[in-house]
């Protein structure tokens, strides 16, 4: 990667553009906050939910199944590639973070973590 790409995020506290990294942290030169990017990463991504690959979805996607998945209280199985239109996002139940109609099973709730966005 092209280090010259990469931004770091503004500091927090003031918004000073000319934070500098130090080991885990990022540190603000304006008001001397100090801060763990990877812990502002993780407070943002409980309010998002993505696919398999890292795509951010959102109510409305279509998704296609990246596995093929047993399905509780059904014959057949939910088969790779299979196409689940307008999907919902709602708050994990066991894992499952995302309810959805799946055309020949109904109406279930699926992992985002076996979808990829289509
Ligand atoms: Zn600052």
């Amino acid at each position: 990667m092209d280090p010259m790409s990469e931004t770091l995020p503004p500091c927090p506290a003031c918004a000073c553009e000319y934070t500098y990294e130090m080991g885990e942290l990022l540190v603000c030169p304006e008001c001397a906050h100090e801060w763990s990017p990877a812990e502002e990463a993780e407070a943002a991504a409980e309010n998002v939910v993505k696919d398999a690959v890292g795509n951010v979805l959102a109510d409305g996607d279509t998704v296609s199944i990246v596995k093929t998945m047993k399905v509780k209280g059904s014959p057949q199985d939910l088969k790779i590639g299979t196409k689940v239109r307008n999907i919902r996002l709602i708050s994990p139940v066991n894992g499952h973070d995302i309810d959805a109609k799946v055309d020949g099973f109904g109406p279930m709730k699926l992992k985002s973590s076996i979808v990829k966005k289509a």
